[in-house]
């Protein structure tokens, strides 16, 4: 079983695993999909909607690695509990995802479900935005952001 609460054990995780659970953030149903068809899209079985792309993607631990090393560069907001600048970024950082869609893949990380991620990115605070391109961290960013803010801070990142 794995341990959230041990750095290393997140990361080797990978190993075990051919497939990858995401629940769809339209209708909540869990969806499975082979990891090998991480760089093509993918739709809900049950409503139809993108799951991937397009949409923000509710993180748990074991999404991390094989979302973070995959073709399109993934964007990871952290957020914490009674924290009232991540309620408004959150409406940001969605329709930053529509924006974006095909580009960038967009992932929402809640700190108490992700403390791993947090302990092995140094993470200062929440909110927290950090741009992964194959694999690498390329930007990180404390505070929220205003639309255009984060639209550069992508660009920058990718740059
Ligand atoms: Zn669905």
């Amino acid at each position: 079983m794995y341990k959230s609460r041990d750095p290393t054990s997140y990361f080797k995780l990978k190993v075990f695993m051919n497939n990858l659970s995401i629940n769809c953030n339209a209708c909540g149903k869990a969806n499975k999909f082979s990891l090998t068809d991480i760089n093509s899209a993918q739709v809900c079985l049950h409503c139809r909607q993108s799951l991937l792309d397009g949409v923000v993607i509710e993180m748990l631990p074991h999404h991390f690695v094989p979302l973070s090393k995959a073709k399109v560069p993934l964007l990871v907001f952290m957020s914490g509990p009674n924290c009232s600048i991540c309620k408004s970024f959150f409406d940001i950082f969605t329709k930053s995802a529509r924006t974006h869609s095909g580009k960038v893949r967009f992932a929402h990380a809640y700190l108490p479900k992700n403390k791993a991620f947090a302990t092995k990115y140094k993470l200062r605070g929440v909110p927290t935005i950090a741009l992964f391109k194959q694999g690498k961290l390329k930007g990180m960013v404390n505070g929220g952001m205003r639309p255009k803010e984060l639209s550069q801070f992508i660009a920058n990142s990718l740059s």
